[in-house]
């Protein structure tokens, strides 16, 4: 099960979890029971090793990435 982290806003807490990924976007108690909490852009490791520096080099600068086959052009 892929962990996520999280930190807390109200005392900072950085904390993980092991959740099912269908629920990595459901809200999530910081250990000192605070509620409001985000979750950071953690290094899953589910598979994958790290692909670090992964640019596509093309002509065209693009800015946004929200599809790479041009479907939103
Ligand atoms: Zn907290």
């Amino acid at each position: 099960m892929p962990r996520y982290e999280y930190r807390c806003r109200q005392c900072g807490t950085d904390f993980e979890l092991r959740r099912p990924m269908a629920s990595s976007g459901d809200p999530a108690s910081c250990p000192e029971g605070h509620g409001d909490t985000v979750k950071l852009l953690s290094t899953v490791s589910v598979g994958g090793a790290a692909a670090s520096g992964a640019a596509p080099s093309g002509g065209e600068a693009s800015g946004g990435g929200c599809c790479g086959g041009g479907c939103c052009g």
